[in-house]
């Protein structure tokens, strides 16, 4: 019997678009949990998404580090602005792991303040919480539009799982399995599934991570989709090597005739 066919998607920046969420609930966190005495927090920072945390989202991987990055743009003393922001994104890594130790933080303490941010706004007011995500629903329809050819749909995300089911089941998007940053690393899932499914593509919005499936032996014969419309550095654009495509909303549908 042959395997079945499933279509991979990455959530955040693939499915939905969360930038709004992704500042409030961070805000929140840092508000609430963090008791960091750099920050005061005014309520009219939950207004606008500022541009500074917009243009470094391409760089965040983990949850957690949106928490550093909003404290840094918040606090009182030096904060992170336009006129230091390349100073921060040209050693991302180095500068995360300097400001953990500089105020003596946990990764994983920060990414259980994020879920605990999440939780105590799903459980104040659902609506509103789904209310801070846009939905690309050219992808909805997609991923509907595979059900019907009996292709299966699967989600690797790096947000914890049951907030991402939480918004595919207000989307009416019930897939065969999502997979959080609880289950390893998108590569050693990938690996795992390619031992009982067929893949026919994996949509994401992160580069690095295609370019390490692709250089996976196991993993490097999955057909890879850069999602244009997500959270994409401009360098992401450009230099494409290891057959990863870049892929339009308007060519989502040519897929599905794979
Ligand atoms: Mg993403």
């Amino acid at each position: 019997m042959s395997s079945p066919k499933i279509f991979l998607f990455d959530f955040d920046g693939v499915i939905v678009d969360g930038m709004h969420e992704y500042w409030h609930t961070s805000l929140l966190a840092c508000e609430r949990y963090l008791n960091s005495p750099n920050i005061s927090v005014d309520q009219k920072l939950y207004k606008r998404v500022p541009n500074s945390f917009k243009e470094i989202r391409p760089w965040v991987k983990y949850g957690w580090e949106m928490i550093l990055i909003v404290h840094e743009i918040i606090k009182t003393e030096n904060p992170l602005r336009n006129h230091n922001k390349d100073y921060f994104i040209n050693n991302y890594y180095g500068n995360c792991q300097r400001i953990l130790n500089d105020n003596s933080w946990i990764a994983e303490d920060l990414q259980k303040i994020l879920d605990k941010s999440r939780k105590y706004q799903i459980d104040k007011d659902f609506k509103s919480w789904v209310n801070l995500h846009n939905p690309f629903f050219e992808v909805i329809n997609f991923m509907k539009s595979l059900n019907k050819r009996e292709i299966k749909t699967g989600v690797i995300t790096t947000k914890g799982e049951i907030f991402a089911e939480k918004l595919l089941n207000e989307l009416n998007i019930f897939p065969e399995f999502i997979f959080g940053y609880e289950s390893g690393t998108k590569i050693e899932i990938a690996e795992k599934l390619t031992q009982t499914y067929e893949i026919l593509g994996f949509i994401e919005d992160r580069k690095k991570t295609l370019i390490n499936i692709k250089q996976n032996s196991e993993t490097s014969h999955i057909p890879c989709f850069l999602a244009d419309w997500g959270y994409l550095k401009e360098s992401d654009r450009y230099n494409f090597n290891n057959e990863i495509k870049l892929l339009k909303l308007s060519n989502l549908e040519e897929l599905v005739a794979i």
